[in-house]
């Protein structure tokens, strides 16, 4: 069967508000659901896969509502993006005046000032008070990968050091530079040259302190790569797909004083962990860590399609003139979401609630690791927490029964993301509009999973 504008049953931008909610009319996924994905197995590509197949009417606060009418908590944002709420008002009035103003005319060919207003702001949120530029892009993979070309016309060099369990894209180069094979990179060789991976900190799994496990990177980069050859290193100060990994402390400043003594360019990509979702505005705040580079999309826009490339004035400079750009880059719309979404998040103080939601998760899940020995280890900073399921007193992954629970919390109204390098971490990413007693609600449904699943 064709169904065609399912959506038109969404409410208006500043209609009635979603009721916040989980409400349950059909299973899940429901008949319209089930209809829709038959329609999706005939036009859309198998390799665009689903998570949780629902098809999406209208989304807002801390709730998705799907075709058939039910009401889903959602703990994974669309990964880390609508951190800001899904159709925040900030975000939709802004991109409502735009989009009646005018919807494009190439930054690079007439400019106008969304453009560099997010830069301007860019400025100021990204750690440290030098002086910055920024460029703006249509998606993570082209920041990172437009990082890496700045620090190359900077430096004159070619190598780039990334990390075990690293996630920056899907383009070659980023695929060169993400960790895990399947689904990212099986069969899509060959990939871009001049890319090492050096170890990560990884508290769990290696018990090493945040300088041993410094000394150990450090020591792979110059024995295999060599500080002189080297344009930059780019690290995720938390790790995204890669299993919310969370290097130990004194693991970051380490590096940073090494890249610092080196000439060579410290690229943080806070693609997830950036604009407010670790409580703080960016993760290398945390350990007061000021990268040369800082490359943003995600959370940046409230959903609509916007990266950055921020950083060093002289290092941005760099490039020859027309180097950076590309059609869509700093599109005006996803611009006037940026501006949106980074007023949203100062007005009602996103970095403050990223931290009370963070201590609210953290209790959860602590509460469930003693009643769940699978629960190896509960990690990660605000609005960004994780539990790495494995055999319990063991670090061996255990994949199975973190899809059981998923499962379980899916059929039951639940929107959670799996991640980590062996599929066994549960991550949760709510959109910081989600009230409490929906936070709750939702723990208790997760808890549930676990005991069901026992
Ligand atoms: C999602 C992500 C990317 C890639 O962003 P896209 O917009 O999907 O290209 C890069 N780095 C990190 C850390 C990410 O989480």
């Amino acid at each position: 069967m064709t169904t065609t504008s399912a959506s038109t049953t969404s409410p208006a931008a500043g209609g009635p508000a979603l009721p916040q909610e989980r409400r349950l009319v059909t299973a899940i996924p429901g008949p319209g659901s089930l209809e829709r994905l038959e329609r999706k197995r005939a036009h859309v590509a198998d390799g665009v896969g689903t998570t949780l197949p629902v098809f999406v009417v209208a989304a807002g606060g801390g709730v998705l509502l799907d075709v058939d009418g039910n009401s889903l908590i959602d703990l994974g944002s669309g990964i880390a993006v609508t951190t800001v709420g899904n159709a925040a008002p900030g975000v939709v009035d802004r991109v409502a005046a735009q989009l009646a103003a005018f919807t494009h005319t190439c930054f690079m060919v007439t400019p106008y000032d969304g453009y560099v207003d997010v830069c301007a702001a860019l400025a100021e949120l990204t750690p440290g008070d030098h002086a910055k530029k920024s460029a703006l892009f249509s998606s993570g993979a082209e920041a990172v990968e437009n990082a890496v070309k700045i620090a190359r016309v900077a430096t004159g060099r070619d190598a780039v050091v990334v990390f075990d369990h690293a996630y920056h894209g899907r383009t070659n180069l980023t695929m060169a530079m993400t960790a895990k094979n399947m689904p990212y990179k099986n069969g899509f060789g060959p990939f871009a040259g001049e890319v090492y991976r050096a170890p990560m900190s990884y508290p769990f799994r290696d018990g090493l302190s945040g300088e041993e496990a410094a000394r150990r990177a450090i020591d792979v980069v110059e024995k295999q790569v060599g500080a002189t050859n080297l344009a930059c290193v780019v690290i995720e100060p938390i790790q995204g797909e890669g299993g919310f990994v969370e290097p130990a402390p004194g693991f970051l400043p380490a590096l940073a004083e090494w890249c610092r003594a080196n000439d060579v360019v410290l690229v943080a990509d806070e693609i997830q962990s950036g604009l407010c979702r670790t409580g703080d505005w960016f993760a290398c705040d945390h350990e007061g860590v000021v990268p040369d580079l800082v490359t943003t999309a995600k959370g940046i826009a409230g959903g609509l399609p916007l990266a950055a490339v921020t950083g060093r004035a002289e290092l941005m400079d760099a490039v020859h003139v027309g180097g950076l750009g590309g059609t869509y880059g700093g599109n005006p719309l996803a611009c006037a979401a940026a501006l949106g979404a980074i007023e949203e998040m100062r007005t009602h103080d996103l970095v403050g609630r990223a931290r009370a939601v963070g201590d609210l998760m953290r209790a959860r899940l602590e509460a469930l690791q003693a009643e769940h020995p699978v629960i190896g280890e509960v990690r990660g900073r605000g609005a960004m927490m994780a539990i790495e399921l494995c055999a319990p007193g063991t670090t061996e992954p255990d994949p199975v029964r973190a899809a059981a629970v998923s499962a379980y919390c899916h059929a039951q109204g639940v929107v959670t993301l799996t991640c980590g390098t062996w599929g066994n971490v549960f991550r949760f990413l709510p959109p910081l509009a989600i009230s409490d007693a929906l936070l709750e609600e939702a723990f208790d449904v997760v808890a549930d999973g676990f005991r069901a699943t026992a």
